[in-house]
């Protein structure tokens, strides 16, 4: 038999945990996929088919499946050779051609640039993932190979794909627990990225590891002998090493220095039983002194990726820490191959974290609006560092550290963040703005009439509470400007003499097809929000050409006495303005703004001199006949400087149950006061009864309607 890096005895050796059957099919997989790649070679001028044996054999060392392993042979075949999806499916099922598929790109053509194909084909490599988590580990292992093999590609492809795997890649391969991965991703981007960084630190760290050789050696053995005393059987006992990255990161982020961060001894200790994890602890800890407050014990809570482990932190020789972690071999795969070690385990359930954070990433997807911007949200959630809050029942919601209780509300769900009202943040009542801090525990108070209004927006942080209170605004804010919209159009169409109700589909839909508009209510939202004049767009509609139909003549002159009525319930897309703060019974007109709808104003506001001037902007509106709710007003009382002014106007105003929204006092001089209230009221016939009460106050001297807010404050 011949054997080279191209044959399947390259493999062969790593398959001796599957069965006879399995390594059959995964020949079977092997010959398909070098008769499929033969011809083809790599940049380093080796044939094709040593990339995906090198990844196959990766994922043997997390000991996948043989579905995972056949269809690490065939990664690249879909996309790059004759080989389809249903030639796939044929040999070796649904599964393997599945996460093929999963793995193949999108045809470039399709794209109008590199970010939007990367977004695309990210998207698509997600939503597979989601359905098969093998997709991503398949993936990496593809990633970790082509980045061990980078140095041969121009400085141009290496620096964008280094980027990339710094960018995406290596986050989620920590975020997935895969940590041996991620370090490694991360190192060799670094590497590539920043060379010669890459070899200062390393060369430091050298000196380092040197130094601390003797010293290292010494707590070792003493740990050594300590655990063999004991007869505890250790699988390994080892210094750990430092990674060049992180701590480039860290230095660079909390503005430590070198010394301060490489001045701990580190030490991993891996053994057999669970049990003897503990007994391990009260070893060491007799050996050396604990730093007490250090020691964490991840055994009994692990963390939300699986992580499990025993931390501490010992007193060394000349008061250097020595940090150990002590784990069985089961842990210690799971924290370096995070959920690829799934398979070895048979855990089926695979971790539910993994799971919720693979379906808020389809959330996030189907909130955003083209895949750029959907990439950057996926980054913004994978480079935060994690907090971990309870919720009353106890299961672990993970959030990133600058997280607040509203955020925590969407985590849990889209419908109790719609509708929170207040949290209690471990037992103690608490704003939802709170910024929440490790180990808290949140329960969060709905009720019913709560929805998301465009604050909120300031208040959280993660991508799913963003998306989710954008979601919300976006579908209110159509719904009112479609309202608005059609109530525009009636009214234009009216003073044209049409009715709109009376214009038939036909002529709609012609006109629809000339705009660009799929339906009616995009065309009338685009009126209701201003960005179409209604009056344009009636006349358009009247005279779009329809087959068999003769032109509907309009004069260009249209009648004036038909007005838009308003009656208080049109939502937000009707505003009043805060300059005039019109209530019912004024005279007002109505101002167009694009994208906020109609503001009303009073028709002698100051501040309409100057939007009358732009043309088509102003509207005639007058207030409907069944007005409903409670307008802002406001007044100036000057009175004489008396104690108890303000509990005589707030005695008088409760009286005829109106409600004192805010109220500011100045002092005039020495004898006057100024009262500025802001009231609500139903319209001009309470307003004038209010006055008439207030008249009644012995020290009033004026009282007036105050309708130049804006210019004062
Ligand atoms: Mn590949």
């Amino acid at each position: 038999m011949i054997s080279g890096v191209d044959s399947f005895e390259a493999l062969h050796p790593s398959l001796g945990y599957l069965s006879k059957e399995q390594i059959e099919q995964v020949r079977l997989a092997f010959s398909l996929a070098k008769q499929a790649h033969e011809g083809q070679t790599r940049v380093s001028g080796e044939p094709y088919i040593t990339h995906p044996i090198e990844v196959t054999k990766i994922l043997c060392s997390y000991y996948m499946d043989h579905i995972s392993i056949i269809a690490g042979l065939m990664h690249d075949t879909i996309e790059d050779t004759y080989v389809t999806k249903e030639m796939i499916v044929k040999d070796f099922g649904n599964e393997v051609g599945a996460l093929v598929d999963g793995l193949s790109k999108l045809k470039k053509a399709e794209f109008k640039n590199r970010q939007a194909a990367q977004g695309e084909n990210f998207r698509k490599m997600l939503l597979a993932m989601a359905k098969d988590i093998r997709v991503i580990i398949i993936k990496l292992a593809d990633r970790l190979h082509n980045m061990r093999t980078l140095t041969v590609l121009s400085k141009e492809r290496r620096l964008r794909i280094a980027t990339e795997t710094l960018d995406i890649f290596a986050p989620i391969a920590r975020r997935l627990g895969m940590h041996s991965v991620s370090l490694e991703l991360e190192s060799l981007a670094f590497k590539a990225i920043y060379p010669k960084r890459f070899a200062v630190i390393d060369r430091a760290l050298n000196k380092v590891e040197q130094q601390h050789h003797k010293i290292m050696d010494k707590i070792l053995n003493r740990i050594r002998n300590g655990l063999k005393n004991e007869k505890i059987k250790v699988i390994s006992l080892e210094s750990r090493k430092k990674n060049i990255y992180s701590i480039y990161r860290k230095m660079k982020r909390k503005g430590v220095t070198f010394a301060q961060l490489t001045d701990v001894y580190a030490a991993r200790i891996v053994i057999d039983g669970e049990k003897d994890c503990y007994r391990v602890l009260g070893l060491i800890h007799r050996l050396y002194l604990p730093v007490s407050e250090k020691f964490k014990d991840y055994i009994a809570v692990p963390k939300p990726n699986g992580y499990q482990s025993l931390h501490t932190v010992l007193l060394g020789p000349s008061g250097v820490p020595i940090e150990i972690q002590i784990r069985t071999k089961s842990m210690d795969d799971t924290a370096s191959h995070g959920i690829a070690s799934h398979w070895v385990y048979k855990s089926d359930d695979l971790d539910d974290q993994e799971h919720k954070w693979l379906s808020s990433l389809i959330d996030i997807q189907s909130f955003t609006q083209n895949p750029e911007e959907f990439i950057e949200n996926v980054k913004m959630d994978l480079f935060n560092d994690e907090l971990y809050i309870f919720t009353p029942a106890g299961e672990i919601i993970e959030l990133p550290s600058n997280a607040t209780a509203m955020d925590f509300a969407y985590a849990v769900h889209t419908e109790i963040g719609n509708h929170c009202v207040a949290a209690k943040v471990d037992r103690q009542l608490a704003p939802l703005s709170m910024v929440l801090s490790n180990g808290q525990t949140v329960e969060i108070i709905t009720s019913k009439h709560a929805q998301p209004s465009a604050v909120w927006l300031d208040v959280v942080v993660t991508a799913k509470a963003k998306g989710c209170i954008n979601n919300f605004l976006k579908g209110q804010h159509k719904t009112e400007s479609i309202l608005l919209g059609r109530q525009l159009l009636h009214h234009a169409m009216k003073s044209l003499d049409h009715d709109l109700d009376q214009v038939d589909e036909e002529r709609i839909n012609a006109y629809l097809k000339l705009k660009r508009y799929t339906k009616l209510s995009e065309l009338l939202a685009s009126i209701g929000m201003g960005v179409l004049s209604a009056n344009n767009e009636a006349k358009g509609l009247l005279n779009v050409a329809v087959e068999g139909q003769d032109r509907v003549v309009t004069d260009e002159a249209s009648h004036d006495e038909d007005i838009l009525s308003i009656s208080g319930g049109e939502g937000r897309m009707v505003k009043y303005a805060s300059c005039c703060l019109p209530i019912p019974g004024d005279p007002v007109m109505g101002v167009i703004t694009s994208h906020q709808g109609l503001v009303v104003h009073i028709e002698s506001c100051s501040r309409l001199l100057t939007l009358r001037k732009r043309e088509g902007r102003c509207i005639h509106v007058h207030w409907s006949d069944h007005v409903k709710g409670s307008f802002k007003t406001s007044l100036v009382l000057k009175v004489k400087d008396r104690q108890g002014v303000i509990a005589d106007v707030s005695g008088i105003l409760a009286e005829e149950n109106i409600n004192i929204v805010d109220l500011k006092v100045s002092f005039l001089d020495a004898s006057y006061v100024e009262l500025i209230m802001d009231l609500e009221v139903t319209g001009r016939k309470e307003l004038a009864s209010v006055i008439r009460h207030l008249r009644k106050l012995s020290h009033l001297v004026k009282i007036t309607r105050n309708q130049e807010k804006f210019w004062k404050s």
